[in-house]
């Protein structure tokens, strides 16, 4: 054994005499409470995460529940309406309205937008109106054109304008659908932190719907509404989609746009690619523009834009 070997051994020993007394210290200090303690700590910690991510599976089961019923009550509706294809939506109306109870459920609510036939049918759809400049000269072109539309008013914009009654009965009667967009468009009364408030969204259109008749006369009701901001856009959809059905109430929102609820005008010329865009090449389109005063490119474009969808083949109707 050489002299580095011996010095080696002696430094090994010493080594393991001090763990030694190292352990037995911390044993007597209570430095493996301390170690325990620490170990079931992270133990804790990591159950927690677990249970955190459990919460959170719990979370996404129940939303996904909620769209599954959603995605169930569609389904029963797809059944109930089973017996009408979309080949039949438009026999038994008259000659420019088409049934809501028929068209929607077979359309927007499954997302289809292709005929048998392939005939075109436009629905060209105003919201947020009447106003002050807009409304009249959209009703002169629908005129011109021989187009009815559907005209989702506004309550509070019925109140701020003077002209309002002579437009609403002018709009009714030219054959003209008025449909209820509410009456106060306010997305935080309607629908608290993205959820919808059903009964806020009732009160709100049922209150649309007194000022109308005060307009229109006791005998003037829609069945259809549109949401502020659109149904999809908000969470809490299964509990409306209840109240609608029993109150025989239909969603209307849209498959197609000009974009003019984007805050500037980018001009016509931007709203017809847009309008070309989203209509794409579906024969059934809903097409949501706007009857507010600032929006000048909606009525300034209003005569190309029916150009293009009557190039395409287009017939125009309306809803009720
Ligand atoms: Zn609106």
């Amino acid at each position: 054994m050489t002299m580095k070997d011996k010095t080696l051994k002696i430094i090994l020993f010493i080594l393991i005499v001090f763990l030694i007394i190292d352990m037995v210290l911390i044993i007597k200090l209570g430095g493996f409470k301390y170690i325990t303690k620490k170990v079931s700590e992270m133990k804790y910690t990591i159950s927690n995460k677990d249970k955190h991510y459990n919460d959170f599976e719990d979370n996404k089961a129940l939303n996904n529940k909620t769209e599954d019923k959603l995605i169930d009550n569609e389904e029963k509706l797809k059944e109930e309406n089973k017996s009408s294809n979309i080949k039949e939506i438009n026999t038994a109306s008259n000659n420019y309205i088409d049934d809501v109870s028929k068209v929607l459920p077979e359309t927007l609510y499954q997302w289809k937008f292709y005929r048998e036939d392939h005939k075109k049918i436009a629905y060209l759809t105003f919201d947020d109106g009447p106003s002050r400049e807009a409304t009249s000269k959209i009703l002169d072109i629908l005129a011109a054109n021989n187009i009815k539309a559907t005209f989702f008013v506004l309550g509070t914009s019925i109140e701020r304008n003077e002209k309002a009654d002579e437009l609403l009965k002018r709009m009714y009667n030219e054959g003209h659908t008025i449909a209820n967009h509410g009456y106060s468009h306010n997305y935080s009364l309607l629908y608290p932190n993205g959820i919808i408030d059903v009964q806020a969204v009732i009160e709100d259109m049922n209150k649309n719907t007194s000022i109308l008749k005060g307009i229109l006369g006791n005998d003037f009701y829609s069945r259809i509404i549109r949401l502020p901001g659109g149904y999809y856009s908000w969470k809490g959809r299964e509990e409306l989609y209840i109240k609608l059905k029993e109150l025989g109430l239909y969603q209307m929102d849209w498959n197609a746009l000009n974009g003019d609820a984007d805050g500037k005008s980018h001009g016509k010329e931007q709203f017809m690619n847009n309008l070309i865009n989203t209509v794409g090449d579906k024969d059934i389109i809903f097409v949501l523009m706007h009857d507010t005063d600032d929006k000048k490119d909606t009525v300034n474009g209003l005569q190309e834009y029916i150009n293009f969808l009557k190039s395409k083949g287009f017939e125009f109707r309306t809803l009720k």
